[in-house]
């Protein structure tokens, strides 16, 4: 027996109902029968005529992996982009999306977490402000058509063998990474050309690399050309680090953004400094999200304390980051390397600080020092 959607065939997860089995491996997303053929949803697809309006232009090597990416998913090859934060990962899809979606071919932007898809959906709309780009995730499902689907990846079970290019993001992140139920309903989905972005991919990316599985495109230029911040690892027992974090705030005006290891310690920093900094405080049990975000983006209050809920994906202009208990072993390398890449996002002014500061310093925060050196060393030695 064979689950026809996460392609389980491991007898412990196959239940009998009434002469029927089903699978329990992938029950989350609704009873399937062994014997149920899957079935394609009722999706719309149709010829635009469209160009991307982007509000800035694509440097050089952009412009080069752009066309590498087109290239690529026209010949039905499977693709990395390999980037580094802030390089520009969704920038230089835009060409590959429009040349689809001008064929008359569907395609769908996936990525990990909700608040992510969000965002997304904002960037695409402004681009594309003709077409109908459909956000689905919790609390957005009762449309799941539109001209560009952006989507969870745990919603990807709506759309079997939907998409014409399916772009990945986050892939090495919770809860895609080592999902061995997300990774076949994501693998039925797609029809065509696949794209994975990460800035952090795992071995087992690597190795489909180095196998020919996947072609990688790599990308560690930023646009504004400077080098990424290089953090400072600091090694200060935990109750001095509250008062290293108000002299950074001191000697740095400007917006921070705080990061801790536990929901818990984000709700006590941000009732207790809320009494005397402009701050507040976002974890995945935060209800006004988005709220607390655009405000944050507003710049209407500089403090702003959070788990890894928001390491990735969040574009905040010159923020400036600090991530206190850093040794926790919730901020692995790629974690943290994320963080740290909110950091210099300003085009314009491309300074920030990061400070890690940990009781110890772990062998993931030393992880992540030297694997941004090394994307820093691709560089031109334009800024030395
Ligand atoms: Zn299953």
């Amino acid at each position: 027996m064979q689950c026809s959607r996460c392609g389980n065939q491991e007898q412990k997860y196959f239940y009998e109902d009434r002469g029927k089995f089903y699978c329990r491996k992938c029950i989350q997303f609704g009873r399937v029968n062994v014997t149920d053929v899957l079935k394609k949803p009722q999706i719309l697809s149709k010829k635009h005529k469209v160009h991307a309006q982007l509000d800035f232009e694509l440097t050089d090597a952009q412009k080069e992996c752009s066309e590498k990416l087109k290239q690529a998913a026209l010949a039905q090859k499977d693709c990395l982009v390999y980037a580094c934060c802030g390089a520009g990962k969704t920038e230089i899809c835009f060409e590959v999306i429009t040349t689809f979606l001008n064929m008359g071919k569907k395609v769908g932007f996936a990525i990990s977490r909700r608040q992510v898809v969000l965002e997304i959906t904002k960037r695409f709309r402004k681009a594309y402000p003709t077409l109908k780009i459909v956000p689905v995730c919790q609390g957005y499902t009762d449309i799941t058509d539109g001209d560009l689907i952006v989507c969870t990846m745990h919603q990807l079970y709506r759309y079997y063998q939907t998409f014409d290019l399916l772009i990945m993001d986050e892939v090495d992140a919770f809860p895609y990474k080592g999902n061995d139920v997300l990774k076949p309903i994501a693998m039925q989905a797609c029809l065509g050309s696949l794209i994975y972005l990460s800035a952090t991919p795992d071995e087992e990316m690597l190795k489909d690399v180095a196998e020919g599985r996947l072609e990688m495109i790599e990308l560690f230029v930023r646009p504004h050309g400077h080098p990424l911040i290089v953090p400072t690892l600091l090694k200060i027992p935990g109750f001095l680090q509250e008062l290293l974090m108000l002299i950074l705030i001191i000697r740095h005006p400007g917006q921070w953004m705080i990061f801790l290891p536990t929901i818990d310690q984000v709700r006590l920093h941000s009732s207790f400094y809320h009494l005397f900094l402009h701050s507040q405080g976002i974890t995945s049990k935060t209800k006004n999200k988005e709220e607390i975000m655009e405000s944050f983006r507003n710049k209407e209050f500089s403090i702003l304390f959070t788990s890894t809920i928001l390491e990735r994906g969040i574009t905040i202009q010159g923020v400036n980051i600090l991530v206190l208990f850093s040794d926790h072993v919730v901020f692995d390398e790629s974690s943290l390397i994320q963080i740290v890449g909110r950091v210099d996002r300003n085009w314009k002014q491309p300074t920030g600080y990061a400070y890690l500061a940990g009781a110890t310093v772990s062998h993931a925060m030393k992880r992540c020092r030297d694997a941004i050196r090394r994307m820093n060393e691709d560089l031109p030695d334009l800024f030395s």
